[in-house]
């Protein structure tokens, strides 16, 4: 388990570091391919410059050319997507714990852990993705279409082949017995069935997806573009597809829940007056990420409140 949790830090500074660059670099339009170089002085910098969190350490949090600050953002956003990943990898082992099968079956060991595997980096992806956009849009109240259009992109396509493959598992464990092939067409509805039922989660994503985003292009237009934006849209439409159906309407609610709450704290303290404009996306990101995390639990407890 420490190994599990510590090779999950390590991998989540990264991506964290990873995260801030494509925010930056999609900020300011600029490639998200080629070297990495100091804002301040541009100078290129070299392998050691860009070891998340150590190089932030060593240069006392100062470039090694130009002795300029580095933001202690840069190390922030290191460290906190390092713990979210480190949570995630603890809580993806846990559960693959509980859900193995007691049959000892070398095969369906496999098959589970490579699902296992998949999804692991599937959710790894959506978390880095999250992280980038909560920069973007706090600092300039932008969700790029660089970022989140390719995410969409991905999402779907490694759902959906995620789905395809438990899909041509089964077809293939139902061929290898004599029993099971009575199961398959043209003998039977069986395959057709439970084929339905393992691309249920798929289509369920989906439509999620398209009913998140559409909702939010219905406040838009009510609202006539105040407050939300096509980013929210889009964003919108991304939780959905990655975290599908019931955690995906969790992480609505609990975005709106945890966006009043911070915008009346804003009011009351006075830092922002009625009607002004903050961005909706980090309240998106965090809803996502309880919901990613707790959503099952929080699900459950909800559920079982009115017995
Ligand atoms: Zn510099």
């Amino acid at each position: 388990m420490v190994f599990w949790s510590l090779s999950g830090f390590i991998i989540g500074t990264v991506l964290g570091s990873l995260a801030k660059a494509v925010a930056d670099r999609s900020l300011i339009k600029k490639s998200f391919w080629g070297r990495s170089s100091c804002p301040k002085c541009q100078h290129r910098l070299a392998w050691y410059d860009l070891l998340p969190i150590l190089t932030y350490i060593f240069l006392k949090g100062e470039c090694r050319y130009c002795h300029k600050k580095i933001g202690i953002q840069y190390l922030l956003v290191e460290v906190v997507t390092g713990i979210l990943v480190a949570y995630l990898f603890i809580q993806s082992f846990e559960n693959l714990r509980f859900s193995l099968p007691a049959g000892r079956l070398q095969s369906i060991l496999n098959f589970q852990s490579s699902i296992f595997l998949f999804k692991l980096v599937l959710r790894t992806f959506f978390v880095t993705v999250l992280v980038s956009l909560f920069l973007t849009d706090i600092k300039k109240m932008l969700i790029p279409d660089r970022i989140v259009k390719p995410a969409i992109f991905i999402g779907v396509a490694s759902l959906l082949a995620i789905t395809i493959y438990k899909v041509g598992y089964l077809y293939y464990y139902l061929s290898q017995s004599v029993i099971g092939r009575k199961l398959l067409p043209p003998h039977s509805e069986y395959f057709y069935r439970h084929a339905f039922l393992t691309a249920q989660p798929f289509m369920g994503s989906i439509l999620v997806g398209l009913a998140i985003g559409g909702f939010f292009w219905g406040l838009i237009i009510i609202t006539r573009g105040k407050g939300m934006g096509g980013g929210d849209v889009k964003l919108g439409a991304f939780i959905g597809i990655m975290l599908g159906f019931p955690n995906a309407l969790l992480a609505l609610m609990l975005s709106f829940l945890i966006g009043a709450v911070f915008s009346l704290g804003l009011i009351v303290t006075g830092k922002k007056h009625f009607g002004q404009v903050i961005p909706f996306g980090p309240f998106l990101v965090l809803g996502s990420l309880i919901a990613l995390f707790w959503g099952n639990e929080i699900l459950n407890w909800y559920l079982h409140l009115g017995y």
